[in-house]
């Protein structure tokens, strides 16, 4: 039984109007240990021969039989079995893997076909010692001579150890010493195997052919002997295995790392398309979580790091009850004086020895819980006294600054109706303008901590008061009365207007003074001071200076002692986040305390809401992601063209198409994960400065980096099905004619 057997085979090429004659009628035999010499003039039908013959092409009529078996059903998979077990190709223009030096070349051959992975790189070696090209062994094939680089391709072919070598034109690039030197080899590998050698130039093989086949217009002319063919044993053939999944890892690997600048040019690409659609992402995430939650009106601006927790019953919380709170695993820390959590209250902030330069009106208070080291330039707050001022106001990190409580624009003197918060050192600036003094929580869980924030809320009305409108209840009668700026009234209290009054000189008089908005009138006797009052009174009266001054200490030292602070009845609560709060909300006993979180207040349309954020997210992320996609695309589709000849070259080394479909597949994912993984990096070491990129990363949570991770990976895979359609739909010889004419 013949090993290749043609039974009166034909094929055509059919382009669209023309069909052209590759050979017709074909019948030939051919057996181990031939060295068959093919010749005939350009255009005979010999290439079409070697490639039907060795199952690159297919065949339109008549039979090829292989170890006697019909192939005229052989599915590609067949076809890609029978190349990998028993053909090894030689071309003309010589089809080795430019980026890949000469040992990858032949080492590409081994693992394809599944080589035992210890003998692997023995057996390299030894081959390109049999080639003669050891010396050149870590050259990069494309800076090889013409017969160097077809050597290579020999050792290659003679990796799979297979029965068959097929050689078309090996030489006719070749100057006639490579030439010589190629045949040669050719001559010893063939011992006990077919070589079918296509030659236009007879006598180069003259030597070595143990039979001539002579071809003319797609017929063979002439098939004859030249000499006895030694008597071969067909020897066991090595079916290639599957490439072992790490082993295309490794494949990935080495091709993307095989051309350099390629993959700097497409990871830069990568990154940047990554990059855009994270932030894009992101940017739709933080809009869905936050979409339907209302901000409580009766505690605005409270960050999502607080909730307000008050007892049912009313009572002020007992320091067993806050130390019950401190220790529940969610929360951060208790504040017993909710106004802690953020306060509105002005405050008149001087930078020490400095009066008028660099005093700001700041809008209110808060903890530094609710900031981020990245927030901020400089330090976070810790010690009690540190804090974190907003970056509008002129304060620099290592500022020592008075804090006040009351208006900064209020023209009396000093201290008049403020109260003093303390002294303090600026650790941290805030880069957004955010208008608020960040306390560290030392600083916060001081018990008196605020206190002076709700006096002066209580007082600085009232003496606000005090300074515009005295008003005397004398008699029965009121008047109302101002205070003299400057000195130029001597006496205490000046009475003017028409009428006379007598009174007793030193006689106590009660005054008057109404809060703010004149919602309720606060009456105070003042016993302790005397006043010279002169005998005659009118419907108005002023006093000086020093009397007002009087007064006005009077009454605060009085209202101070008279106000005493009310019980606590409510406690704030720092946590860490969304998720702890609403952990927080739903553990805490809702029978005995009463929750606010703030932040977090869903709407009533709130479900519906995130229902069509999410999805017309989902529709702006797809369109987005495959507008980023078609450009990905359309830059690593002339990538992946420029390789496909290497592709055609791993197939007609025994590579099955599926093996290199993963490889592709497996390459893209690759790409977009170490590219994501990068981008990855860069947001958060950029996000320091970058503000976008700060938000960026503040929204990411774990879910998300992988929910994007997949969604990249999917992208990749997608990518590289494409590009296996596009790749693998053309068969080996054509992709390989293709590229020769390229
Ligand atoms: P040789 O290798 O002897 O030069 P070929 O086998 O390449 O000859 O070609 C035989 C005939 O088939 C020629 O007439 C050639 O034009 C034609 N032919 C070969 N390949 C193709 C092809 N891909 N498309 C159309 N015609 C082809
Ligand atoms: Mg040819």
């Amino acid at each position: 039984m013949a090993m290749i057997k043609l039974d009166q085979v034909s094929k055509y090429y059919r382009s669209e109007d023309t069909v052209s004659v590759g050979m017709k009628n074909i019948s030939l035999e051919f057996e181990l240990g031939e060295f068959v010499a093919v010749t005939g003039e350009s255009g005979s039908g010999k290439s079409t021969l070697l490639n039907v013959i060795s199952g690159l092409d297919g065949y339109e009529d008549g039979e090829l039989f292989l170890f006697g078996e019909e192939t005229s059903h052989y599915t590609i998979a067949d076809w890609e079995r029978y190349r990998g077990t028993y053909i090894g190709f030689v071309f003309q223009s010589y089809n080795i893997i430019d980026s890949y030096t000469v040992y990858q070349n032949v080492m590409l051959a081994l693992e394809i076909q599944g080589y035992d992975k210890h003998k692997r790189k023995q057996r390299a070696l030894e081959l390109i010692d049999q080639v003669g090209l050891t010396s050149h062994k870590n050259h990069k094939a494309s800076k090889l001579s013409g017969g160097q680089k077809q050597r290579a391709v020999i050792a290659r072919a003679l990796a799979k150890d297979c029965p068959v070598i097929v050689a078309d034109e090996p030489t006719g690039n070749l100057d006639s010493k490579s030439a010589e030197q190629v045949m040669d080899l050719l001559f010893s590998i063939s011992k006990n195997k077919l070589v079918i050698v296509v030659t236009h130039d007879y006598s180069q093989v003259q030597a070595y052919a143990t039979r001539k086949i002579k071809m003319h217009d797609g017929e063979v002319v002439e098939d004859k002997p030249i000499k006895k063919p030694e008597k071969v044993e067909p020897g066991k053939v090595i079916q290639p295995k599957r490439m072992p999944f790490l082993s295309l890892l490794r494949f990935a690997v080495r091709n993307l790392l095989a051309t350099p600048k390629k993959l700097f040019f497409l990871m830069i690409m990568q990154i940047l398309v990554i990059g855009v659609f994270t932030i894009v992402y992101t940017n739709q995430i933080s809009n869905i979580r936050e979409i339907g939650l209302e901000q409580s009106s009766v505690y605005p601006s409270v960050p999502e790091t607080r909730l307000i927790v008050e007892k049912r019953d009313g009572t002020a919380f007992t320091a067993a009850e806050i130390e019950e709170l401190e220790s529940n695993r969610r929360v951060e820390a208790v504040y017993p004086n909710a106004m802690n959590f953020y306060n509105e209250t002005s405050l008149y902030v001087v930078k020490e020895n400095q009066f008028e330069y660099g005093r700001a009106n700041v809008d209110g208070t808060d903890s530094v819980v609710s900031l981020s080291q990245r927030d901020v330039d400089g330090e976070l707050p810790v010690l009690a006294n540190e804090i974190v001022m907003s970056a509008n106001y002129d304060f620099n990190v290592g500022d020592t600054v008075v804090i006040n409580v009351g208006n900064a624009y209020y023209w009396q003197p000093e201290g008049a109706s403020t109260i003093s918060v303390g002294t303090f050192v600026v650790s941290g600036i805030d880069k957004q303008d955010r208008d608020i003094i960040y306390f560290s929580e030392a600083y916060l869980n001081q018990p008196s901590a605020n206190e002076s924030l709700i006096d002066y809320q209580k007082l600085s009305n009232l003496s606000d008061r005090i300074n515009y409108e005295l008003m005397i209840n004398f008699d029965g009668d009121q008047m109302y009365g101002y205070r003299k700026e400057g000195t130029n009234i001597t006496e205490d209290i000046l009475f003017d207007g028409g009428g006379t009054r007598t009174i007793l000189t030193n006689q106590t008089i009660q005054f008057s003074i109404y809060d703010v908005n004149y919602q309720s009138q606060i009456s105070m006797t003042l016993t302790g001071l005397t006043l010279n009052v002169p005998e005659e009174i009118y419907y108005g009266f002023t006093v000086n200076q020093n009397t007002h001054d009087d007064i006005r200490d009077y009454f605060l030292t009085l209202l101070e002692s008279t106000y005493t602070i009310e019980p606590k009845q409510y406690v704030s609560v720092s946590v860490s986040g969304f998720y702890a709060g609403n952990r927080l909300l739903n553990t805490l006993d809702s029978d005995a305390y009463k929750i606010y979180y703030p932040a977090n207040i869903s709407g009533a349309m709130r479900e519906i809401q995130v229902f069509f954020a999410s999805f017309l997210a989902v529709i702006l992320l797809t369109l987005f992601g495959m507008f980023l996609y078609s450009i990905v695309h359309a830059v690593t589709k002339n990538v992946m063209n420029a390789r496909k000849k290497d592709f055609a070259i791993y197939r007609s080394i025994g590579a099955n198409k599926a093996t290199l479909a993963q490889l592709v597949v497996i390459e893209q994912v690759m790409m977009s994960t170490i590219g994501f993984a990068i981008t990855i990096l860069l947001i958060t070491v950029l996000s320091n400065n970058i503000y976008v990129l700060t938000a960026t990363i503040k929204y990411m949570e774990v879910k998300d980096y992988f929910i994007l991770l997949g969604a990249f990976m999917f992208f990749g895979a997608w990518l590289g099905l494409r590009f296996n359609k596009k790749v693998f739909n053309q068969s080996v010889i054509e992709t390989l004619t293709q590229s020769r004419g390229e």
